[in-house]
């Protein structure tokens, strides 16, 4: 038997290793099993899709001594727009209102990878056990022993809590039995940079464009991190197009308000799903992450969620420690699921509202939407709320979400 652990997380992708840097200092004996080669170009994850992060992010971020390593990456955000091609209606949501620096921050998902790993490779007690992939889990009396392959062969390692933070496609969750609520949406995200010719101005537009919502964030050196989602087989044929052809197409659908668009960067096709774990714990197990609950990018929250869901954890097992407690006890991880239930509903009933009203082509619901938006917008209150949605500040906060140690 190769390791005996506290908790064993498998996958290191933007949940898992926020969680491994989260547990590292505590005392905690942490593992952290991947499938792709440590800090190697194949990491699906850290590509470079643009990430908006809430203020909660930051400020858990922040907790873990991740932030000062992106901060002069991380582009604020100073006004939220929202509209809709050929609609009157508008949402206008600005920092200064809110009576914050910025409503959120712009940063690649390679950054945050690279930031991620040096913290990781900092933590010493924190093995990486990889390229690893689980692929056998048995229950055992205070256990479970989890099987790995790694290079031509096989290992295993006992650990108290397993913790499948392994993706959309989580083999652990299946490996535990855990099944899943998907659907498809029949779309797909293209995400590429792209370079305007008038200044960002730290705006982060959500355009609800003819061919599908497109977002285009604020980024550094002027870039916009855009995702842009629509049909499958067009976006397809966007991402296949001639840079002059999509940039025209981009510049058609968006409007004018950032001038013409000059460049695009490399443009990459995300397939979409709703996806909802049936159980987010079972004995011995939590599931994190996409593992846990896949949403549509549209309002930029599958990380934020994610990584507010860490910080919940981190919180109910360094409290457990400090009573003696058993990591991978009922009462930790039934306190943890109760704790984070209704964010993750409410966070992916928003996501998945956004797309049902602005993507469909009833008559009716056209004109609405842009009353709905305008309405918003003269609105104070319901305004705010969307806005302290948005900053990940709502509901009952972790203490690294609130500024605090953990
Ligand atoms: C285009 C796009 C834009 C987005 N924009 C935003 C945004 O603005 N804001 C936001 O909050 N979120 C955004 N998201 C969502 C965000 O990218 C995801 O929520 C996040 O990547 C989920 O991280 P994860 O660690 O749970 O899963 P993943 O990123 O899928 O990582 C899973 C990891 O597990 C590893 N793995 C898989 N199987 C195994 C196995 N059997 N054994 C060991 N390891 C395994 C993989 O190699 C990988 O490293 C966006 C997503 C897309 C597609």
């Amino acid at each position: 038997m190769a390791d005996e652990f506290d908790v064993l997380i498998v996958g290191a992708g933007p949940v898992g290793a926020s969680l491994g840097c989260a547990l590292g200092d505590t005392g905690l004996r942490v593992g952290i099993l991947e499938a792709t080669p440590w800090g190697g170009a194949i990491q699906p994850s850290y590509d470079d899709r643009p990430l908006a992060l809430s203020q909660g992010t930051r400020r858990i971020l922040d907790g873990l001594g991740l932030w000062s390593g992106v901060a002069a990456e991380a582009t604020p955000i100073q006004h939220i727009h929202v509209s809709e091609r050929g609609r009157f209606g508008v949402t206008r949501i600005a920092a200064k209102e809110q009576g914050v620096d910025a409503l959120g921050y712009v940063l690649s998902a390679r950054s945050l990878g690279a930031a991620l790993r040096e913290r990781l490779e900092a933590l010493p007690s924190v093995p990486r056990i990889c390229p690893a992939r689980a692929i056998h889990i048995s229950r055992e009396e205070n256990a479970l022993t989890v099987t790995y392959s790694l290079g031509d062969g096989q290992d295993s390692c006992r650990t108290k809590l397993l913790v499948a933070a392994d993706g959309g496609q989580s083999s652990v969750r299946e490996l535990l039995g855990i099944g899943v609520r998907k659907r498809p949406y029949g779309q797909m995200a293209l995400a590429a940079n792209v370079s305007p010719s008038r200044s960002h101005g730290h705006v982060a537009y959500e355009r609800f464009s003819p061919d599908g919502p497109l977002a285009l964030l604020p980024m550094v050196d002027n870039h916009c991190g855009m995702v842009w989602t629509m049909e499958e087989s067009q976006a397809k044929a966007y991402a296949a197009m001639p840079e002059d052809e999509f940039l025209q197409r981009l510049g058609q659908q968006f409007g004018s308000r950032l001038g013409a668009f000059w460049q695009v960067g490399k443009r990459v096709v995300y397939p979409l799903a709703l996806l909802r774990a049936e159980r987010q714990i079972c004995e011995r197990a939590a599931i994190l992450g996409n593992a846990a609950h896949t949403l549509h990018p549209v309002a930029g929250q599958g990380f934020n969620l994610g990584l507010r869901d860490v910080a919940a954890l981190a919180e109910v097992l360094v409290d457990g420690l400090a009573h003696g407690g058993d990591p991978g006890s009922v009462e930790l991880l039934e306190t943890y699921a109760a704790w984070r239930y209704k964010d993750q509903s409410q966070t992916s009933f928003f996501t998945d509202s956004l797309i049902r009203v602005f993507c469909n082509d009833l008559p009716l619901l056209s004109p609405l939407r842009g009353l709905a938006l305008l309405g918003m917008d003269l609105a104070g209150p319901l305004k705010d709320r969307l806005a302290h949605q948005a900053m990940g500040l709502t509901g009952k906060l972790p203490r690294l979400a609130r500024g605090l140690a953990l």
